[in-house]
């Protein structure tokens, strides 16, 4: 009997993780991501999937990030009824996570079936809504770390910390039939050495094909200790400037990396001048969640006895009346709220009210995906629309690239490194411009033989 792996997602691109994989008779979807991105990209989400529903036999899913967990809720509107295996903590974030976005599918919904309404246009349905996702985690099965399952007869699952965020997993999936035992792992999103929360991703020493992603596989990271001392900068300059400082935020990972440094160098900062708040109640929930598994990870981001960051003028704005509430702040605070890419939520409010001032600062952390307003600023834009208005960018930009929450291409060609018969490769969730230095790197130090992955390409393991 064969093992077999089909990539339809995160192919020449970041968004959207999906793969197929045939274990004898039984099929196995190996994630299923939201693709994210410029919306011509994300009508794509609703197209049917690229096999058959009912062909499906298990979910694996390496981490709650929405681009490799967000059509789950959809898969199950669609019929799926099976189990979707995760690690414990990733259960848990998704149980914020999904529910979240699919109550801003039916805001998006919502939105357009306006502007239909009014040209006479037929209305849309959303994606999946708030209920769909909250039916489908019952269907979440949580397993530890290092913990073996077999989630389909002879196909044996185990996750290891891959060190990006709170329970994200390299996915190790071991063949067994009349043959010889096979081995594929996954790498999912790999953290980086000097990652502030996180600890480093598990190194594997064997398998018999590897899929690796490459985000970041054409640069390397600043070191970290240059990092620090940009940030300590900016919060000096910005203070002088009299203004705020916006951190669009994923608000799981990173948000908890920045809380984390802001009190491990809070008097060095000198952030006791700021007011920071997490204007995000999915960030909230997320960081009471990294407080609950505090044991996955060696950091020590909460005091003792709490489960609030160890910052004194920190908070935790949950609500409309409270975000609104900040809008008034001309000077002082510090404002971390989603979305990561700028595509939506709280962050546009701020933006509203902070994008035109030359005395504030914006500070953008994560990648930022073609199509996305982050994107669009980072790149340089001199007016964005918000709200139907157009709006002058005066806002000071900074990209901080040492806070990524991904490997580098140095940590991702060491951590292939490790396993020691070479096996073959295969390049995922990166754009080409970011693949092609890195395939050409494995193959020149390791001779690796790697290849980008393509939409559709199957491989027998
Ligand atoms: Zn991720
Ligand atoms: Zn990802």
């Amino acid at each position: 009997m064969s093992l077999q792996l089909q990539f339809f997602g995160a192919t020449e691109h970041v968004t959207g993780s999906l793969y197929v994989l045939r274990a004898g008779e039984y099929t196995v979807l190996l994630e299923c991501g939201l693709i994210q991105g410029g919306s011509a990209d994300e009508a794509r989400n609703s197209d049917p999937f690229p096999i058959p529903v009912d062909d499906i036999d298990a979910v694996v899913v390496s981490h709650a990030h929405i681009d490799h967990s967000g059509r789950v809720p959809l898969l199950a509107k669609r019929g799926y009824g099976g189990p979707v295996y995760v690690q414990n903590a990733t259960r848990a974030l998704c149980e914020i996570m999904l529910p979240d976005s699919g109550y801003l599918n039916e805001k998006d919904a919502e939105w357009e079936n306006k502007k239909r309404s009014k040209n006479g246009k037929p209305l849309v349905e959303p994606l999946y809504t708030r209920a769909d996702a909250e039916a489908c985690l019952s269907q979440f099965m949580g397993i530890k770390y290092e913990e073996s399952i077999e989630v389909v007869p002879g196909l044996t699952l185990r996750f290891h910390d891959a060190g990006h965020i709170l329970g994200s997993s390299i996915v190790e999936l071991t063949y067994k039939d009349k043959g010889p035992v096979r081995t594929l792992v996954f790498s999912g999103d790999l953290g980086y050495r000097d990652a502030p929360v996180m600890d480093p991703p598990k190194q594997m020493h064997r398998a018999d094909a590897v899929v690796l992603e490459s985000t970041y596989g054409d640069r390397l990271h600043r070191a970290f200790d240059e990092t620090i001392l940009e940030l300590g900068e900016l919060f000096e300059t910005a203070h002088a400037d009299r203004g705020n400082i916006l951190r669009p935020a994923f608000t799981v990972g990173r948000t908890q990396d920045l809380l984390y440094l802001m009190a491990e160098h809070f008097d060095e900062w000198q952030l006791g001048r700021w007011q920071i708040f997490l204007d995000s109640p999915m960030g909230v929930d997320a960081t009471n969640t990294y407080s609950k598994y505090r044991h996955l990870y060696g950091a020590k981001l909460f005091g003792p006895d709490s489960s609030l960051p160890n910052l004194p003028n920190f908070h935790a704005s949950r609500s409309t009346e409270e975000s609104m509430a900040i809008n008034a702040i001309r000077s002082g605070a510090i404002i971390i709220a989603g979305s990561g890419m700028c595509t939506g939520g709280r962050i546009h409010h701020h933006l509203k009210y902070n994008i035109g001032r030359p005395e504030c600062h914006l500070v953008i952390v994560g990648f930022q995906a073609h199509g996305t307003l982050g994107r669009r600023l980072v790149d340089g834009a001199d007016e964005v629309k918000l709200w139907g208005e157009i709006q002058k960018v005066r806002i000071q930009l900074h990209t901080i690239g040492g806070l990524s929450a991904h490997a580098d291409q140095a940590d991702l060609i060491d951590w292939y490194a490790a396993f020691e018969n070479r096996p073959p490769v295969y390049l995922v969730h990166g754009e080409p411009d970011a693949q092609q230095p890195l395939a050409a790197m494995m193959k020149e130090k390791l001779s690796a033989p790697v290849s980008i992955a393509t939409y559709g390409l199957s491989i027998e393991i």
